[in-house]
């Protein structure tokens, strides 16, 4: 932590003292998007991927230069379904907003050092947090918020009890207030939430399209926002140069979002043959997460109708990824984790395995994961990573062992990642 904020503050005096070259020599690339592994050196400068070449590179003057040792060199991995800001447990649902953000920096931390150099947030942290990472202030992956998640009232993002009072209203609740959720009725509200989401710093819009397993009331068959509301959030987005991200379950909630402008549909576990055709014919991406299902019933405190409503999802998870090899469909690489589970990370990894390849994984993971994070468009400052190529970011991993052919040598980053680098920046070296 020291020596990131020197690290900052030395590029404010100088923008050329850091960072500095460094040269990866002798190892073998995968560049994020082939099969394959090619041998090669690799040199970065200022944070930017110079050469990619299967020939020696001269070290510039003053480089840094690391020996590879032959090893696996891969981009840095990508999360499309976070919630930092969730992770209090259950025990601290009552405490102070800071103590969330002290649990969100913690995850952020457990990352970055799992080699996860970019995220996007699915809602419900606040865009400065990104800023923070951003000035060195917090350890963590270079993050896309979405800011607070909008609802509609008694949708998936409305965590009211029963006897509290509506927001706009008479006041809010804690957790609406925390900038979680924000909760929009009809397409005027829509629009101000969408618009509020992006004056604070949102890089995409998330909504909740249709019943969710972990809200109270809402069942999942319900439908949400209206076709109108939907399109007022997209219009926001798309005036913005950006898009929508939507949770939703069902071919109905799927089909009433995507024929409505949705880009990126958030689970989809309950689709049809149908419905993943049309999906696949809009070029919609369905983010899949698989581990969060799968424990989620493990969590302490949950109830009897969330576990009946997790239950229902669960049963379509083989045939969603069926589907979505059956059709082609974008889907990435996303983990859904909340209330701390995030140490459960690397198992995303393994238990994709009993599905695709692991470079097929792998793919997911980097290159797929980042064009659908560039969906939005000219709002991308950083300009283009998630792969091993010349002019791209370096974000950049070095793996022991045979990723390609076993992806459980990623189940302990620990012992897994001789090397991270985010932006050109080492933040482990471990050789
Ligand atoms: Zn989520």
């Amino acid at each position: 932590m020291i020596r990131i904020a020197v690290a900052t503050l030395l590029g404010l005096i100088s923008a050329a003292a850091f960072p500095q070259a460094v040269l990866i020599e002798n190892v073998r690339i995968f560049n994020g998007v082939d099969h394959k592994l090619n041998p090669g050196h690799v040199l970065v400068v200022e944070g930017i991927i110079d050469t990619v070449s299967k020939d020696r590179i001269k070290a510039p003057e003053g480089a840094r230069v690391i020996d590879g040792g032959n090893r696996v060199l891969s981009p840095g991995f990508i999360d499309l379904h976070t919630h930092l800001a969730g992770q209090n447990p259950r025990s601290m649902e009552k405490y102070h907003p800071t103590v969330a953000g002290a649990n969100a920096a913690a995850m952020a931390r457990h990352y970055l050092d799992s080699g996860f150099t970019t995220i996007r947030d699915a809602g419900g942290t606040h865009p400065d947090f990104a800023r923070a990472i951003e000035a060195g202030l917090i350890y963590g992956p270079r993050l896309f918020p979405s800011g607070a998640v909008i609802s509609q009232t008694a949708g998936h993002g409305d965590s009211r009890a029963p006897h509290d009072p509506h927001p706009t209203l008479v006041g809010g609740t804690p957790y609406l207030e925390s900038g979680s959720s924000i909760l929009a009725d009809g397409i005027d509200q829509t629009l101000m939430a969408a618009r509020e989401n992006l004056k604070a710093g949102a890089t995409q819009i998330k909504i909740m399209g249709g019943g969710g397993v972990m809200s109270e009331f809402d069942p999942i068959h319900s439908l949400q926002p209206s076709p109108a509301e939907i399109r007022a959030a997209v219009r926001a987005a798309s005036d913005w140069g950006t898009y929508v991200l939507a949770h939703a379950y069902t071919s109905d909630a799927i089909e009433r979002l995507v024929v409505n402008g949705v880009k990126c549909i958030e689970h989809g576990l309950l689709i049809d043959d149908k419905i993943a055709k049309l999906v696949a014919d809009k070029d919609v991406v369905i983010s899949t997460q698989l581990v969060i299902f799968r424990t989620l019933q493990d969590l302490p405190g949950i109830s009897e109708r969330n576990l009946r409503k997790l239950e229902a999802v669960l049963a379509g998870q083989e045939n969603l990824i069926r589907l979505i090899k059956k059709y082609g469909i974008k889907t990435g690489f996303g983990t859904d984790f909340i209330q701390g589970g995030y140490t459960m990370l690397t198992r995303e990894f393994t238990e994709r395995a009993e599905y695709w390849t692991p470079a097929e994984v792998m793919v997911q993971a980097t290159s797929e994961s980042a064009e659908i994070i560039r969906m939005i468009g000219k709002l991308n400052r950083w300009g283009n990573f998630g792969e091993i190529r010349e002019g791209w970011v370096a974000d950049l991993l070095l793996i022991n062992g045979e990723p390609l052919q076993d992806i459980s040598v990623l189940s302990d980053s620990e012992t897994a990642l001789a090397l991270i680098m985010k932006q050109g920046e080492i933040v482990k070296l471990a050789l």
